[in-house]
Formats: C-alpha cells, sequence, structure tokens
C-alpha cells in the first residue's frame, strides 16, 4: 500500500503562518499503513515551490494563485505541484492519497475562491488537480474521519449471495431478526445464499453491523424495501457501509474475480428517493430527492481496497456496475448494450442501495465478486453460490483487510 499525505497533517508546522494542522485519524491512519508494510509519501507542494514559512495566505483564481497581497504565486505553486508529483509516482504501485480539505495545493473538491473572504468554490488545489488527471483516489482528512470507525459508528456490512459467511467472523454481541427491521418486508424469505439476521460485533476489533443477506427488486419488492437495510444501519450510527455483491463481468470489460465497484448506471428503472419526503424517519435527513451522486463510491475506501488487495497479492479489477432489475440474465444485444455504454459488471443489487446511502451521507465501499461473464450460456443461482465458494477466503481476507485498515 503506497499512501501520499499532506504534511501539515501530521503535525509538520509548514503552512502559511507556520502552523499545523494535524489529524489524529490521519496520524493513526499513517502508522497503520507503516504497520503493515506500506509505503506512506509526505509532500508539502507549497514548500517544494519554495515557499518557506511564514508567508502571506494564498488562493487559487481560476488557473491562477495569488498572495493575499494580490502578487501571482502561480509558477512557485505550480513548480512546487510538479516535484511533489515525483515524490508520489516515483514507484510501481498507484498510490491514494489524503490532502489537507480547501488549500490552493492540496484542496480535494472545494478550495478557497481567491477573494480571500473564506468563500469556498467547487475544485481542486494545484497539486491534486495532477493527482486528480492521473487518476489518483484522493481524500480530505474529514472523509478519513468520518470512515473511521467506533463502537458509535460501526461500519455497516451488507453481503450478498454467497458471500454471507462473512457474518461467521463477527464476534456477536447482539443479533437483530430482519423482522424486526422497520420497513423490511415481512413475507420476504431468505434466497439461497442469503440468511437474514443482522449481528451487530466486532471483526478483528473493528466494530460492525453485519448483514448476512438482501431482498432484491426481482422478488416483488420496492425500492423503498430494498434499501431498509441502510436506513437500519444509519439509524444504529454507520457513517460507513461496504456493500458487496456478485456480478456477471461484462466480456472485455472486466475479469471474473474480484472488483471494485468505481461508479454505476441505474438500469431498474427504479429510485428509493422518489417519495422520500413521506417515508421513515431518516428520509427526513435528506433535504430534497436531487441528490449529487459525484463520487458515489467513496475514492478513499477505493483506494484503501487496492492497497491492501496489493499487500495481498490479490487481482483487484475496477469498473462500472449496471444495476439490472433482473431476474433474467442478459440477453447478447444487452451484453453489448452494457459494453458500449462503458459497463463492467452487471448485477441485480447495490445500486439502489448505494443511492440511499449516499442519500443520507454515508461513505460508501462496493465490492463485487464477478462470478461469471454476463451473456455466458448455463449460468445459473447455483453456479454463482459455487462461484462465490471458490473465491470465499481470498474475498473473506479482503474485507477483514480493509476494515482494520479504516
Ligand atoms: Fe499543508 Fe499542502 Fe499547504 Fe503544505 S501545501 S501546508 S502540505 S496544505
Amino acid at each position: 500500500m503506497r499512501l501520499v499525505v499532506s504534511e501539515c497533517l501530521l503535525g509538520s508546522p509548514c503552512r502559511y503562518d507556520g502552523s499545523a494542522k494535524t489529524c489524529d485519524e490521519v496520524c493513526a491512519l499513517v502508522k497503520r499503513v507503516l504497520d503493515t508494510g506500506g509505503e506512506v509519501v509526505t509532500v508539502c507542494p507549497e514548500s517544494a515551490g519554495g515557499l518557506r514559512a511564514p508567508r502571506l495566505p494564498a488562493e487559487r483564481r481560476g488557473d491562477k494563485v495569488y498572495s493575499l497581497d494580490g502578487t501571482d504565486v502561480t509558477s512557485s505553486f505550480v513548480l512546487g505541484a510538479q516535484r511533489s508529483l515525483s515524490c508520489a509516482m516515483a514507484a510501481d504501485e498507484v498510490p491514494f492519497a489524503v490532502l489537507k480539505s480547501k488549500s490552493p495545493s492540496c484542496g480535494v473538491g472545494l478550495v478557497y475562491d481567491g477573494t480571500h473572504t473564506k468563500t469556498l468554490v467547487a475544485g481542486n488545489g494545484v497539486f491534486a488537480q495532477l493527482l486528480e488527471e492521473r487518476g489518483i483516489p484522493m481524500a480530505t482528512e474529514n472523509v478519513v474521519r468520518a470512515c473511521t470507525p467506533s463502537v458509535e459508528h460501526p461500519v455497516a456490512v451488507v453481503l450478498g449471495s454467497g458471500l454471507g459467511h462473512l457474518a461467521g467472523l463477527v464476534k456477536p454481541v447482539r443479533r437483530i431478526p430482519y423482522s424486526e427491521i422497520p420497513g423490511f418486508p415481512a413475507s420476504a424469505r431468505p434466497v439461497a445464499g442469503h440468511s437474514f439476521e443482522a449481528t451487530v460485533g466486532t471483526i478483528d476489533t473493528v466494530p460492525v453491523v453485519v448483514y448476512p443477506g438482501r431482498v432484491h427488486l426481482y422478488q416483488g419488492y420496492s425500492a423503498l424495501e430494498v434499501t431498509s437495510l441502510v436506513r437500519h444501519a444509519r439509524r444504529l450510527g454507520c457513517r460507513t457501509i461496504l456493500f458487496a455483491c456478485a456480478t456477471g463481468a461484462v466480456p472485455q470489460a472486466a475479469p471474473k474475480g474480484l472488483g471494485v465497484i468505481a461508479d454505476h448506471i441505474n438500469l431498474t428503472g427504479c429510485n428509493p428517493l422518489v417519495g422520500w419526503s413521506d417515508a421513515e424517519p431518516e428520509l427526513s435527513l435528506i433535504d430534497t430527492g436531487f441528490v449529487d451522486m459525484n463520487d458515489v463510491y467513496t475514492p478513499y475506501l477505493r483506494g484503501i481496497a487496492h492497497g491492501v488487495a496489493n499487500d495481498l497479492g490479490l487481482s483487484l479489477s475496477e469498473g462500472v456496475l449496471a444495476g439490472v432489475l433482473g431476474p433474467s440474465s442478459e440477453t447478447q444485444a444487452e451484453v453489448q448494450a452494457l459494453k458500449t455504454l462503458g459497463v463492467s459488471y452487471v448485477g441485480m443489487s447495490t445500486v439502489l442501495e448505494t443511492i440511499m446511502a449516499h442519500a443520507l451521507g454515508m461513505q460508501v465501499l462496493g465490492l463485487t465478486l464477478a462470478t461469471n461473464y454476463a451473456g455466458e450460456v448455463g449460468v445459473s443461482h447455483e453456479s454463482v453460490l459455487c462461484a462465490a465458494a471458490n473465491h470465499a477466503e481470498e474475498f473473506e481476507s479482503l474485507v477483514r483487510g480493509i476494515l482494520t485498515m479504516l
């Protein structure tokens, strides 16, 4: 695992006024990475560009960076970003980055707007922009904090076909039959490979709530019903949720085996946020159904997943999931259409649950086990369960590794 971190988050007094912005959760992450044999690259692009502290604060305005006195310091910022990029990329392994929020160098997604009035605008700092152009997953310290598990904020794990055995790893504190979960359909019975009892407890000391089965649209349940487990997890305090699902890999777009979901296309024709204002109490947290879906699968969690897989020597692909209604599998024409759409995996779960989790402000990781190729002849529910069983050990070690790294 290779982690790139802004130095000021680790206590280095390199900010413009000579201060640091130490983040305990990022320091703890760095320790975990080092303890597991990983590499941590610390960077301060502004120092690397020759800007010593103390100095005047600077903000990004368009493509330029200006100091408080109006001096154009863009060239120093660009030089420092390029030097830091060389350090970040000086190895074969693709890193992921945790960077100081809002900074004109390190800011991810939001930066001060150049007016020096504490006004934020969408965009990246100069260094973060270079990382984004190279496809490096990035997060701010706020995301690391939000993903850090605790007894109050356990990690929710929702398991799919043939993957429910992970529930056996939980040291249980409490069990909750799905029949006690508000909104979960009372008539539902588990399909083969699923079980309907949530377990609250720990996996390797990490607080978790594991849901070892789910219901699907193809069983006749509504979008609100199939997302009831997500709202339950949110009610229990979970801020991070890991979905695992069996899918078909689209030929030539993804291999069979383990994968990380980078994004999705909702082809189910349903959305769980339809009628959000009339549903359960959690939905009152959502101001409007018009939820921004950018980075719905948290880049930081994807970075952790790839780092853990690399450490374990596991092959982990990444791609776009198409969520379909099912239960029939795809025709050859549909497989061709999915390929044209840029789809890597196709499945009958996870997409609606992810929409719900994201709307509720949760950090989402989507893991998939592509048990077959989409359109392959002879695929049955039994063959999916059989393929899942063959990958059970590596799936288990991947999930355990991810949980202990959070
Ligand atoms: Fe921190 Fe980045 Fe600014 Fe350096 S350039 S002080 S690491 S935010």
